[in-house]
């Protein structure tokens, strides 16, 4: 079965074409960041217009990577939330336009589940059960996956994601939006013993995590400096993320010892992160489980997950023609396969 996944609900159009027989065949991405960047953040609007001129190009381009056409699609999966509800309506107006053309049905797919299963794209896949770190732009969560659609949340963020944290703490240190990867970036030049900063819920009793005062502190850092130079800079990056990857480090180890579980999956845009992936990689030498990562350009939104996700509940497929979109959307709410 050929499954077209389609991906609008922030800034990055994502499409793909996944087949359950052959694995993944194409997939294609537009991100919006360049026409978000003089605002410094994302206008839900302009995205939502910028996905209106993306997804066909997109999809025609998928079709011309795989050498397949139109009528060879049996599916069109799509994000249905959570996100921007403009930018998730026009990819479900796509998809259902589109599946309803060729008299195919639509799969409704949660953003989540979508970077939850990415690291299944990548080989070798992690076999159920696993506990996931959900690490994205807009959540921190931590799971018990024991098969598709069986979420279990054991901690998450109280305050800002993981992402957004590495976001804010880019945009005060002047490194643009969205800063996560710049911030990492200039860490690699810094000294990350000069400044000490907070490890926020580190000893917490649970699997939650907070990350808006290790802004805070930032914050606090970069006004007590004279003068920001590019060495007090990288030194205030590399204090930062070594802050944030003890931290999301630390609460993985204990979600696995607290489930008894051996593996564990990192998903969302942070697992992208080479200090996180070098951390997790050691700790799971020493410590005899096994860690899993999406392939590195599918870490952050893209339409190749949306496709997997879809192919993994083609049996809750619709006929295509009538939908809605969830701007918010609880993850753990979602049936079994
Ligand atoms: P959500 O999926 O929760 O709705 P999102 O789609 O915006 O949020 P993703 O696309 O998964 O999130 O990830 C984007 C986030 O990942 C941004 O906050 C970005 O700064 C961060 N990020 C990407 N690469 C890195 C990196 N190498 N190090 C740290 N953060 C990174
Ligand atoms: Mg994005
Ligand atoms: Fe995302």
């Amino acid at each position: 079965m050929l499954v077209l996944g389609i991906e609008s609900s922030c800034d990055e159009t994502g499409i793909a074409l996944y087949d359950t027989e052959a694995g993944l065949l194409a997939h294609q991405i537009h991100s919006q960041i360049a026409m978000h960047t003089e605002y410094g953040g994302v206008v839900p609007e302009l995205a939502s217009r910028d996905h209106i001129r993306r997804a066909l190009p997109l999809t025609s381009a998928c079709l011309a990577e795989s050498g397949k056409t139109l009528a060879d699609i049996d599916a069109v999966a799509y994000t249905a939330g959570p996100g921007l509800a403009g930018a998730l309506l026009v990819g479900a107006s796509v998809a259902n336009a589109l599946a309803f053309s060729l008299g195919k049905p639509v799969v409704a797919i949660h953003h989540l589940e979508g970077h939850l299963l990415s690291p299944l794209l990548a080989d070798p896949a992690p076999q159920f059960p696993f506990i996931a770190l959900l690490v994205s732009g807009g959540h921190t969560q931590l799971m018990a996956v024991r098969g598709i659609g069986q979420y279990e949340i054991l901690g998450e963020t109280v305050d800002d994601a993981a992402g957004e944290a590495f976001d804010k703490s880019a945009k005060l240190l002047g490194l643009g939006y969205p800063g996560g990867p710049a911030l990492s970036k200039l860490a690699e030049l810094g000294d990350a013993k000069r400044f000490n900063l907070p490890r926020p819920m580190l000893h917490s009793s649970n699997l939650d995590f907070s990350f808006s005062g290790l802004k805070t502190a930032v914050l606090q850092l970069v006004s007590k400096q004279d003068e920001l130079d590019v060495q007090t800079q990288a030194d205030i990056c590399a204090a930062f993320q070594e802050a944030v990857v003890e931290v999301l480090s630390k609460k993985c180890l204990a979600a696995l010892k607290q489930t008894g579980m051996n593996r564990l999956v990192i998903a969302g845009g942070v697992g992208a992160n080479k200090q996180l992936r070098a951390g997790l990689d050691a700790a799971a030498k020493k410590r005899r489980f096994e860690v899993f990562y999406p392939p590195l350009e599918l870490c952050t939104d893209n339409g190749a997950m949306i496709a997997f996700a879809g192919a993994q509940r083609l049996k809750f497929a619709t006929p295509a023609g009538s939908y809605a979109v969830q701007p918010r959307w609880d993850l753990s709410s979602l049936p079994a396969v």
